[in-house]
Order: structure tokens, then C-alpha cells, then sequence
């Protein structure tokens, strides 16, 4: 992993997302890079994690990763140890967050998930009793 190959392969995909989003880059690389503000709670080279501008619980924050992939069902066997680090660190975060009583993980998918921006992103939901199923 990593290397030229990786390299030329992260531009590409950076690309793809960006085709797929009309060329336009999405809300949340404006998050990444700071022109649009966000309340962060985590950081490192690969994610970031940020609070939800419209909250649909006490607490709930963001996982991305800093690779632009649009969506989960655009993700391939080169990102399975970048998907893993994300969940670590949505648990981990979760638990910084004090939700000892635990929390939901959501992740949209296209038009029938409901996803309204096209840069992957977990939702992680608790401070409160969810129910199932969800709508
Ligand atoms: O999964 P979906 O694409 O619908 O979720 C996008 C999420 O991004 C929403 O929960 C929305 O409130 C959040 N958002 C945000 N900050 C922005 C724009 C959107 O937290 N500047």
C-alpha cells in the first residue's frame, strides 16, 4: 500500500467523487480544509469528526474520511482499512462523548438512503432511547 500506485490511485478516485458531485467539491471539503466552519472533536491524517449543524439527538456528530468517496456503495477492497478506522474511531469518539448507554451508526446510500451530501460520512446518534425501525 501507498507509494506512486496509491497515489495515482487516491487522485483518481478524488476525480470520480468529484464527477460525481458535478464537479463541485461537497460541503464537507469545505470542512475539511476550514472555509466552512465546523465544531471538530476529532482529528488525524485519514478523518475528521464533527458535530451535525442540525442534530436529531443530544448528541450526534460526523465521521468522514479525508478521502472524498462519494458514497458507501462506491467503496472497494482498497478501503477496507480505511472503513475500519472510521468505525474505530466513531467508538471511540462515541465513548469520549459519554454514551456508556450506547448510540446508532448510521451511514445513507443514494436517493432511497436518504443522503443528501456526497462525501461518506458514519452519523453516530445517542443521549437518547432510538427505536427500530427507523423511518
Ligand atoms: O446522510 P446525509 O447525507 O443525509 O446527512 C448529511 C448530514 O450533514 C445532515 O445530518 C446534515 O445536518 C449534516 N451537515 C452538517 N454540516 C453542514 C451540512 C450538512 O453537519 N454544513
Amino acid at each position: 500500500p501507498g507509494g506512486r500506485d496509491g497515489e495515482v490511485s487516491k487522485a483518481q478516485r478524488a476525480a470520480a467523487a468529484s464527477e460525481e458531485v458535478g464537479g463541485q467539491p461537497t460541503i464537507f471539503s469545505k470542512i475539511i480544509d476550514r472555509t466552512i466552519p465546523a465544531t471538530i472533536l476529532y482529528e488525524d491524517d485519514k478523518c475528521l469528526v464533527f458535530r451535525d449543524v442540525a442534530p436529531q439527538a443530544p448528541v450526534h456528530f460526523l465521521v468522514i474520511p479525508k478521502l472524498p468517496i462519494p458514497r458507501i456503495s462506491r467503496v472497494g477492497p482498497q478501503d477496507t482499512e480505511l472503513l475500519g478506522h472510521l468505525l474505530v474511531v466513531a467508538a471511540r469518539t462515541a465513548q469520549a462523548e459519554g454514551l456508556a448507554d450506547g448510540y446508532r451508526l448510521v451511514i445513507n446510500d443514494g436517493k432511497h438512503g436518504a443522503q443528501s451530501v456526497y462525501h461518506l460520512h458514519l452519523h453516530v446518534l445517542g443521549g437518547r432511547q432510538m427505536s427500530w425501525p427507523p423511518g
